[in-house]
């Protein structure tokens, strides 16, 4: 197949709030840096959020989920679900639905300190690996109702699941991810065994399993409250990090916070079949609609998936588009052009977004005449 052959479908929901705006943002960033690449890319907007409860009954219409089985890689914007109703069969949790129902098994989070942004170390460069289809979350854990219950007045009781299959297959994803170019063979795994014996003592277990499978990587592990710790003070020695559900989005914002905020911060969620793009960061109502919100971490989740899209042979363009679309990022925050608040600057999410796609083009051009 010649690359001007290529063709990929990308489905997109735009999720709530600030959604729609930093979502358009990627897709025209990957646009571009997937037509520099030569792969175009058939967009497939689908209803999604509030937004689609007025016209098609549900944040998240059957529909859809039946479309997106049939399209590997999507782009979710944030949703604004603390907001829902509850109760309300309407207003699924699209991003919890979809991680569970389609065995998204791993969020996939990296931080790393960027040149130009106030950064508490400047070499921060680690990836949170966060079992996503159980754990803490009420509902991810149960088959049916909610894993949340409140027998009176006065008490809520919580169920948390951990499980062998989840545990070990979350595990092997960090082994893997430690091989990768440019990471340094070495998984962390972040845990509460000593109080929660049996739950944290099954995941540390399985981390242990499947650190003998890779006698390349080093595997270490510390209680998440100590570990809490030496992720603000000691930020430069983590590499990967592997733990569960709860703990890892609690983290993972966390080690945002080290390299510049919410606004730089973006993530995978990968199963056997398909992955979806999602920044760590929320549906911001609090600048929804002002046309600040910064772009970068969602494109970067963008840039992921086509790192994930580009792993076998036949899209390995969109894996160069991705690296693309990083050193854009690179240049723009490193030359403190057009930066939107939150990064310090006065510039629009449309502003930014153009001074990537510049940044893109002129490195097409350079790779052209170098
Ligand atoms: P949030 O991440 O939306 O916002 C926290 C703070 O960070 C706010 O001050 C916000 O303005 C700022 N911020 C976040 N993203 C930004 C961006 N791209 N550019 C500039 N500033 C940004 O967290 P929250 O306020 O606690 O939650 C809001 C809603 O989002 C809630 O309904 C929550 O349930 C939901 N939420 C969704 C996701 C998701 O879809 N992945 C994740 C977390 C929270």
């Amino acid at each position: 197949m010649t690359a001007a052959a290529q063709r990929v479908t990308i489905a997109v929901l735009e999720g709530d709030d600030i959604g729609p705006e930093v979502v358009a943002a990627t897709v025209e960033v990957l646009e571009q840096a997937a037509r520099i690449r030569g792969v175009a890319i058939d967009w497939e907007w689908l209803p999604s959020g509030t937004a689609a409860v007025r016209e098609h009954g549900s944040t998240l219409p059957d529909a859809v989920v039946a479309r997106l089985r049939e399209i590997p890689g999507w782009i979710l914007g944030p949703v604004g679900h603390h907001a829902y109703p509850m109760g309300d069969l309407r207003f699924r949790n699209p991003s919890g639905y979809l991680r569970k129902n389609f065995e998204l098994y791993s969020n996939v989070r990296p931080s790393r300190s960027w040149p130009g942004v106030a950064s508490v170390s400047d070499a921060v460069d680690l990836v949170i690996v966060r079992e996503n289809t159980e754990g803490f979350y009420a509902d991810r854990n149960v088959l049916d109702g909610n894993g949340e219950f409140r027998p009176d007045e006065d008490m809520v009781i919580s169920l948390r699941v951990v499980t062998r299959r989840a545990s070990m297959r979350v595990a092997r994803q960090a082994f893997e991810l430690a091989r990768y170019r440019g990471r340094h063979r070495k998984v962390t795994a972040v845990h509460k065994a000593n109080v929660l014996r049996r739950g944290d003592g099954l995941f540390l277990a399985c981390c242990r399993e499947v650190a003998a499978e890779y006698s390349d990587i080093k595997l270490d592990d510390f209680l998440v409250d100590a570990f809490a710790m030496r992720l603000i003070t000691r930020p430069a020695e983590h590499d990967v990090i592997v733990t569960t559900n709860m703990f890892g989005d609690i983290l993972s914002d966390a080690s945002a916070g080290l390299v510049g905020g919410l606004g730089l911060a973006p993530g995978l969620n990968i199963g056997e079949d398909h992955a979806m793009a999602q920044a760590v960061h929320g549906s911001a109502p609090d600048i929804s609609g002002r046309g600040i919100a910064n772009p970068i971490a969602e494109i970067l989740s963008g840039a992921l998936l086509f790192g994930w899209l580009g792993r076998g042979a036949g899209l390995g363009a969109l894996r160069d588009a991705g690296h693309d679309i990083d050193a854009a990022v690179a240049r723009v925050l490193s030359a403190r052009d057009r930066l939107t608040p939150d990064l310090g600057g006065t510039a629009s999410t449309t502003a930014l977004t153009a001074s990537i796609v510049t940044q893109l083009d002129s490195g097409a051009t350079e790779a052209a005449t170098a």
